[in-house]
This record gives structure tokens, sequence and C-alpha cells, in this order.
């Protein structure tokens, strides 16, 4: 595996590279194409923090997709950010005076990496200001919360992205498209386990009010996303049992661990995991009649490995961020339609699924779904 890992980081951004992405167009690259000379998408980041760190660092790898505003409310990121991304201080806001990017032509998109709680606003926000809205997973941290941000970029005629990097990953899309040839016979199983042992007990995500929930609304979500594209249905009941065992650590409103299971309306069914207190859990394994498939890693950040009962999945590495900016801003200056969606109904169908596992470990009770 390792020879095979080396081989595919040789030839990531090699035209060899290029050409083994599948279902993915001319948008995509592992490196900066410098010869594009189309339109670009124009984006500012709002919450300059870990994640956005990696986002901005792999937007220097886009094509179409190009940093050119900040939103902080730490003026001394704004200046560093400044200086390493060469962005004017025209282009850069605080929390307070962002909505003035309604009057800023050098920024067409607000990309959303704050706490989770604060999305919701931030997004309605940018949507009044005319721009399009680009928000990290959960979307939101209630499922009215995510009706009210749809609701706000539809009245503003702008899109709702969600960053769902793994929607255009090529593994992944790989097994997609075995599953729909038929490859894997009739689906009967899915499993996610999502997990890993958080820190620092003072940081936001073990904070209710600004992360909305435990480690489902985090790293969970990964699973309850991935069930349903590597089924390709909704789910139509959920049951949920929810084990503390720090509860110190994780105060009331935030899950330590999470077991659920899914019914789908063609008979599969999924067994999933969800953690803040487990290392090595990152795996989703898909059953059917007819054959598997896995992917371990499923959904860090690089490199994700796949195979199924035919043997290994030969893709390039890539990085993850960039091909999925690059991808957003075709859906977004081109009207590219995704293999798998990324838009706000799509992150309201994974809400309405926390939601309902929330309800079920909380009365016991399995929980009908209409999603
Ligand atoms: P960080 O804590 O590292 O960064 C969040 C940033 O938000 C801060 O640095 C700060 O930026 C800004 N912020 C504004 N208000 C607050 C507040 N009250 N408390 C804390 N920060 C605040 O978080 P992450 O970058 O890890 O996560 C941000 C979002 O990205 C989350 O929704 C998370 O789920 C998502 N995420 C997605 C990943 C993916 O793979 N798709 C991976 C990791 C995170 P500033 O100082 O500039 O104001």
């Amino acid at each position: 595996m390792d020879t095979r890992r080396k081989f595919l980081q040789k030839i990531s951004g090699s035209a060899i590279g290029l050409s083994l992405l599948p279902g993915l167009g001319m948008a995509t690259r592992l490196t900066a194409d410098k010869t594009f000379s189309g339109k670009t998408l124009n984006v500012a980041i709002l919450g300059l923090g870990n994640y956005a760190t990696r986002v901005a660092e792999a937007m220097t790898l886009c094509t179409r997709a190009k940093l050119t505003g900040l939103i902080s409310g730490t003026p001394s990121k704004i200046a560093a950010w400044q200086a390493k991304y060469n962005i004017p201080a025209k282009n850069c806001y605080n929390y307070d005076n962002y909505d003035a990017i309604q009057d800023n032509s050098d920024i067409d998109a607000v990309y959303i990496i704050t706490p989770n709680a604060l999305h919701a606003e931030e997004a309605i926000r940018v949507a009044k200001a005319g721009k399009q809205v680009i928000c990290e997973k959960p979307m939101a941290i209630s499922v009215k919360e995510g009706e009210e941000m749809i609701d706000a970029c539809k009245k503003a005629h702008v899109k709702l992205l969600v960053g769902y990097r793994m929607h255009f990953e090529p593994h992944t899309l790989e097994i997609i498209r075995l599953r729909k040839a038929g490859e894997f016979g009739k689906i009967t199983f899915f499993q996610g386990l999502s997990g890993f042992t958080i820190g620092d007990p003072s940081q936001w995500r073990l904070n209710p009010k600004l992360s909305g929930g435990g480690s489902m609304m985090d790293i969970g979500i990964y699973s309850v996303n991935g069930s349903r594209y590597m089924i390709g249905e909704d789910p139509v009941w959920v049951n949920a049992v929810e084990t503390k065992n720090d509860p110190v650590k994780f105060v009331a409103g935030i899950d330590e661990t999470m077991q659920f299971q899914l019914g789908f309306p063609g008979g599969a069914v999924a067994s999933c995991l969800s953690t803040y207190s487990m290392n090595n859990l990152d795996r989703f394994f898909l059953d059917g009649v007819n054959g598997f498939a896995e992917l371990h890693p499923a959904t860090g950040y690089d490199p994700t490995e796949g195979f199924t009962h035919k043997g290994p999945l030969n893709f390039p590495t890539t990085v993850h961020q960039a091909v999925q900016m690059d991808e957003m801003a075709a859906i977004i200056l081109d009207g590219k339609q995704p293999v798998l969606p990324v838009d706000g109904e799509e992150a309201l169908k994974d809400l309405k699924v926390i939601e309902g596992i929330y309800k079920s470990a909380k009365s016991g009770k399995t929980v009908n779904l209409t999603i």
C-alpha cells in the first residue's frame, strides 16, 4: 500500500493524475493552472481558525477559486493573512462591518468557517449582502435554522453550498459510480465509524451554545451523510443510544458517544458510531448481495483509501479542499450539477437525521423520519 501511495503522490498534479479523476470536470485541478484565463470565483473567508487555515492553503492550488477577502474578529490574523495571501486592506472586514461586502466587487462568495452555532446568522447576513454563501458543516445547529438559511439565500437569489468535501473525492465517487452501475447488487448494509478523542476541554466544540451538540454535529455527521450517499437513499427511521462516560468533560447537550441505526426505503440498514472518546474510527463499509466496498480512511483529509470485492481502487490522492473549491466555483459560475449535491437542501437532510438521532436517544424509541 505504501508503494502505491508514493506512486499516487508522485503523479498527483500530473496529466496522468488528472485523467484518472472520475466524474470531475475541467474545473478540477490538483495544482493551479496558471494559464486559466476564465472567470474565477473570488472568495472571502469568514473566521480565520484552524480549518480556514487549511482551506486558504488549499486554495493556492485552485484554478477557479481565489481567496480575495478576509472577515475576522482578530486584527492580528487579518494582518498576517493579508501579508501571506496578498489581500488588500479594502477587502478586509470585522464582524461588525462585513455587511459592507455588498459594495465590494472583489468578493463573489463568502466561505463561513466559524463555530456551528454562528453559521445561520452569518449565512443570512452574507445572503442579504448579495454574495454567494459557502458554509462549513454542520450547516446549522437545527433544522429550523437550516430552513431559514435556505429561505434567505433563495430570497437573495444566491447559492448556498455546504463544505461536503468528500462529495468530490475520487474513491468515494468511484464507489457511487459502481453502486449505480449495479456492481454490488441490491444494497443491504452500511457501516459508518466516525470518531476521535477530543482534546482541550475549553474549546467551543464542547460548549453547546457554540457547537449545538457533541460528536454527532462535528464528526458523526460524516456517517450520517455517508450512509445516505453510499446507499443512495434517505433513511426513513432511526434508533439511537447515547453513552456518556465523562459527564464533566461532556456536559448536557454535548453527546460523547452515539450509536445509531438507520433504516432505508429499499430495505437496507445502517449501523453507525459517532464519538469524541475513541481513536482510529474513520471507516465506511457498504455491502450488497453481489459485492462490497470499503473506504478506510473514509473522510479524513488525505489520503482516502478505497477497495471493493474486486481489489483496491487506484485513484490519486487529492487535496480535498482544493478540489472542493474549484468544483464549487464551477457550480456557482457555470451552474454545474455535481454527482453528489452540496446545496442547502442536501445539508438540511443531515440535520433532520441528527435531530431524529437526538430525539431517539432521549426517548429510547425508534423515530420515523420524513426527509
Ligand atoms: P476554530 O476554533 O479553529 O476556528 C473558528 C474561528 O471562528 C475562530 O478562529 C475565530 O476566527 C472565529 N470565531 C468567531 N466567533 C468565535 C467564537 N465565539 N468562538 C470561537 N471562534 C470564533 O474552529 P475550526 O476551524 O476547527 O471549525 C470551524 C468550522 O469548520 C466548524 O463548523 C467545523 O465543524 C468546520 N470544520 C470542517 C472541517 C471539514 O473537514 N469540512 C474540518 C474542521 C472544521 P477569527 O479569530 O478570525 O474571528
